[in-house]
């Protein structure tokens, strides 16, 4: 079990960022607060707390694998074509309900948009 307080680092910047974050970016942010947080502990800390739901991995097609708090409510994701960062945008949306085709099984979804961010418009 990795040290609380480097948990309580990864759940902050998470919080504070309020879009998921890469494994990088966590990293960065957090070295803001714990100056050695080391790389190998950032990436245990992640597993750990993937694997208990303390965090959510969330994957898109062609990025990197972020994480983010787990959310009340389902909502849809944007990715910015500028700065590729990913933002949770703020709208109520379910996913719809499809029947799997023969031979597959659907784990899950995503609604992702993509655009132009604040800072990059
Ligand atoms: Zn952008």
């Amino acid at each position: 079990m990795i040290h609380t307080r480097q948990r309580e680092v990864i759940l902050e910047v998470l919080q504070e960022a309020g879009r998921p974050l890469t494994r990088d970016e966590i990293l960065r942010f957090g070295r803001r607060q714990i100056d050695r947080l080391g790389s190998a502990t950032v990436d245990r800390a992640i597993r750990e707390m993937t694997a208990d739901f303390y965090i959510i991995g969330v994957e898109f097609p062609g990025q990197p694998r972020r994480y983010e708090l787990p959310a009340g409510a389902e909502h849809p994701h944007f990715i910015c074509r500028k700065c590729e960062r990913v933002f949770d945008l703020p709208v109520k949306m379910q996913l719809p309900v499809i029947k799997a085709p023969e031979g597959f099984e659907i784990g899950g979804g995503e609604i992702i948009y993509s655009g132009h961010c604040p800072d990059c418009r």
